[in-house]
């Protein structure tokens, strides 16, 4: 099983060694023939409007999409939850692949950036290190969409079917149990 981790933007050399220190093969990714190499898709945090850019311009957005619907786990953290929400700020989203609305920078600015204790039973975690980013909200979800997590009222840590997302960063903490839910999904 190979571990695909987009590389175009964003914090992912953060996963690199949670996913060695897992065993987990895995391949950065950046353009669309990489993707019929890789049997799952980590897609960070970062910045979602250039992240989104970059894969129209490596015209990896369709093929992304194709790989989804077809059934390839795919985990968004923060930005890459934004870039797989069916809308974002009303506009539709960039992957569609999960049926929510976000709403970017929900929290307020980097100053407004801050970690907070989330309780998830789901891995045995009842007070999670969540590293809130310029975070986005989820302020809406389709009937299917499972919560794992919440932080105050606000859903963090979401799941349907085969793709889940996180709107805070577990890559930036030293545990790994996110990843290695993911690796099983
Ligand atoms: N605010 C960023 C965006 O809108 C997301 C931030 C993050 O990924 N930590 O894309």
């Amino acid at each position: 099983m190979i571990v695909g981790l987009l590389g175009l933007q964003g914090a992912f050399p953060d996963h690199i060694r949670h996913l060695k220190r897992l065993d987990a093969d895995y391949r950065v990714i950046r353009d669309a023939p990489a993707l019929a190499e890789i049997d799952r898709l980590i897609i960070p945090g970062g910045e979602s409007t250039v992240m989104g850019k970059f894969l129209e311009a490596f015209q990896m957005t369709a093929p992304l999409q194709e790989r989804i619907r077809r059934g390839m786990p795919v985990w968004g953290i923060c930005a890459g939850s934004i870039l797989l929400a069916e809308t974002a700020d009303g506009a539709p989203g960039i992957l569609g692949a999960l049926p929510v609305a976000v709403k970017r920078n929900a929290y307020g600015r980097q100053i407004a950036s801050a970690q907070k204790p989330v309780n998830v039973p789901l891995l045995d975690r009842p007070a999670f290190p969540g590293l809130f980013i310029r975070a986005p909200r989820i302020i809406s979800m389709k009937k299917g969409v499972e919560t794992h997590a919440r932080c105050g009222d606000d859903p963090v840590f979401i799941q349907h079917g085969h793709v889940m997302a996180t709107t805070f960063h577990p890559e930036l903490t030293d545990d790994p149990v996110f990843h290695e839910y993911f690796l099983r999904l």
